[in-house]
């Protein structure tokens, strides 16, 4: 199976944008270049690189394939999948939940809502105080940028090389690279400048009284799970005390006991003024959450901060749902045991080296990891690969298995060096 991802023919060839304007056409519309005679085009924008593996449905750790083909999921699309696929909880919480009552906006209190967030914060076990729910890992970001700014009337923002934060202003200003790949703004909201990873040295100089906050992946995820450790982050810290910035910590990837702990803060025993969360939050279903701590809650009022979809009730009886999980479950002390296993066990093969924290796992390849994601997918494992081009990222679900750990080291033993 060749598993480089390919741009979508059928939508770039979209007749959408070459009907003329004028009226609707009644003509069918015009299948794609090289499709089978009779296919129709998908209409969809053609933003995204596809691997050629038509997922038709999944259950536990495997994805099943149009062709009847099983697949095992490292990947968990982009780290959601933290329960893998078809978990009796988050099944159930879902559908009762939508026969129950299936959506209501914040103008209305309702329990579900109030026991998600008091769910997270207990689970967090962090200093925080209150939680907004929104939609997706960029709007938490930009919630807790717009909160920084509106506490500290700055104008300056300090993140990290190699970081990714979300594709929307706030958040692609702040997100490595972005301006020379896909940002599209005239320009940033606001002043941004970057910090080596673990450069500690270099904290003082890009942190200042201008600075409203520093924005931290603890782990990168994009940038090749990349886990830039306790002095680093402990540094942060102290630099934001010193001149009165925030420190945000997107968790967006890295938490939700991805990294065998509630979040990354805890496994490095530094307080963020907020945490963003999303991804494994609703392990499938889209929502995401900013976590305040006292602080930043002093400065909330009504209407400060707003959404119609966040903490709908089908959103937060999932979030309860996967907390209740990966508590009744043991679920983090697992990651923390499949972690390990897969560093002893999968140092075989192309794999030189590893690095990142739990089940955000980079494998350092002897090859492109390009070549070793193919090669894997070639032999029915689906991994992920990072800005980093020899790394290989495994963002794997947390109900993984010893044995599939063996899959894939027969797999790189069978790739070789
Ligand atoms: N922050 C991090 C660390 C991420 O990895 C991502 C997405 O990959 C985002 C933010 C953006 O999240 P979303 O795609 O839900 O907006």
């Amino acid at each position: 199976m060749n598993a480089q991802p390919t741009s979508s023919p059928a939508a770039a060839s979209s007749p959408a944008s070459s009907a003329p304007s004028s009226a609707p056409s009644s003509a069918p519309p015009s299948a794609p270049p090289g499709a089978p005679p009779g296919a129709l085009p998908d209409f969809l924008a053609p933003v995204f690189a596809q691997y050629p593996l038509p997922v038709v449905s999944a259950e536990g750790v495997w994805l099943r394939t149009r062709d009847g083909g099983r697949v095992l999921d490292l990947y968990g699309g982009h780290a959601v999948a933290a329960l893998g696929y078809g978990h009796p909880l988050w099944t159930r919480a879902l559908t009762e939940q939508a026969r129950s009552l299936s959506f209501q906006s914040n103008a209305v209190p309702m329990e579900v809502r109030a026991r998600a967030a008091r769910r997270l914060i207990r689970f967090s076990g962090l200093d925080f105080n209150s939680v907004f729910f929104v939609n997706s890992g960029a709007e938490a970001n930009e919630n807790a940028l717009k909160m920084a700014f509106t506490i500290t009337r700055r104008t300056h923002v300090a993140a990290i090389e190699h970081s990714f934060h979300g594709r929307t202003a706030a958040a692609g200003a702040v997100t490595w690279g972005a301006a020379s790949k896909w940002y599209g703004f005239p320009r940033t909201p606001f002043d941004v400048s970057f910090i080596a990873r673990r450069d500690t040295a270099a904290i003082a100089q890009q942190v200042s009284d201008h600075t409203a906050a520093v924005i931290v992946e603890p782990v990168q995820g994009v940038g090749g799970a990349f886990d830039l450790g306790a002095p680093f982050l402990e540094a942060l810290r102290a630099r934001c005390e010193q001149v009165g910035a925030l420190l945000i910590f997107d968790e967006v990837q890295c938490g939700m006991g991805r990294v065998g702990e509630p979040f990354a803060a805890k496994l490095y025993g530094v307080q963020p003024d907020m945490i963003t969360s999303a991804k494994a939050l609703g392990a499938g279903f889209p929502c995401a959450a900013l976590l305040m701590s006292p602080r930043v809650s002093a400065a909330l009022k009504l209407d400060a901060l707003g959404t119609t979809f966040g903490g709908g009730p089908m959103a937060c009886a999932v979030i309860e749902a996967v907390i209740e999980a990966i508590e009744s479950e043991h679920l983090l002390e697992h990651v923390r045991s499949l972690s390990a296993l897969i560093r002893s066990r999968c140092l075989v093969g192309p794999v030189v080296a590893h690095q990142g924290a739990g089940l955000l796992v980079g494998l350092r390849t002897s090859r492109p990891a390009k070549q070793i994601h193919a090669a894997l997918l070639e032999r029915g494992i689906l991994a992920g690969t990072s800005a980093d081009p020899g790394i290989l990222r495994l963002l794997p679900p947390y109900v993984l298995e010893a044995a599939h750990v063996e899959l894939l080291r027969d797999a790189l033993l069978d790739i070789g060096a």
